[in-house]
């Protein structure tokens, strides 16, 4: 059995990021529009969606996004200094130091003590290759894989090349659309760790709730028992 983990919002902390950027955007076009009248949360997510077959996913094409949607909402008279403090919100971004989730580097030490581990993580490559430098827990996994989309012929692809079935993989994350979907749907196993907040993006998914193949849990601690338990029911 091989066990996949995502990185963002399963290991560290990623989306509460965002979250913060994308408030402080409306902050600054609050100067300029009624915030509510304005739709401006809805102009960036159609934005961002739009963009993501563009730029892909992460802070880089995000703080394109933010600009985009600014100047269209402003009808261009975003000010120079508005400009780089969206930039500034993309370049804090991906500066921010790794914090790991609490319980993830214990369940990572007991998971990969029982099962090899790979790492498979969607977005920015600089970006992620900078935040697994950062992290202990890489020296666990015996490949990193950093892709740009998580969907069912991303999986089918590394699995592969890792050599394994899909019913001989298990993927850990928070993402039903990305981490746990498309792994079931190939035949494989998923446990599905929900992240304090998740972007409107990565809620779109199609997974029915009871898969025999999936369990969710609260929080870290609770990965390696449901681990054990979706393998010994089968
Ligand atoms: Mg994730």
């Amino acid at each position: 059995m091989l066990i996949g983990f995502d990185a963002d919002d399963t290991l560290w902390h990623s989306e509460i990021y965002f979250q913060a950027a994308h408030a402080e955007f409306e902050r600054i076009l609050g100067a300029y529009v009624d915030l509510h009248d304005a739709r401006v949360h809805d102009a960036l997510l159609s934005t961002e969606r739009r963009n993501i077959r563009l730029f892909g996913y992460g802070a880089k094409g995000m703080t394109l996004s933010l600009l985009e949607t600014a100047l269209a909402i402003t009808g261009h008279a975003l000010s120079g200094l508005d400009v780089q403090r969206l930039l500034d919100l993309g370049k804090a971004i991906l500066a921010h130091p790794v914090e790991l989730l609490p319980g993830i580097e214990q369940a990572v030490t007991e998971v990969a003590a029982d099962y090899p581990l790979v790492l498979i993580t969607k977005g920015d490559l600089f970006h992620q290759e900078a935040k697994i430098r950062q992290c202990a827990l890489r020296e666990h996994f015996s490949r990193i894989e950093i892709v740009s989309e998580k969907d069912p012929e991303t999986y089918q692809r590394l699995l592969a090349e890792f050599g394994v079935g899909a019913e001989q993989f298990l993927m850990v994350g928070n993402s039903l659309k990305s981490d746990i979907e498309p792994v079931a749907r190939l035949g494989g196993y998923g446990v599905h760790v929900p992240y304090v907040v998740t972007w409107a993006l990565e809620a779109e998914h199609a997974l029915e709730a009871g898969h025999p193949r999936v369990a969710t849990v609260k929080s870290a601690h609770g990965i390696p028992g449901a681990i054990a338990r979706l393998l010994e029911s089968t």
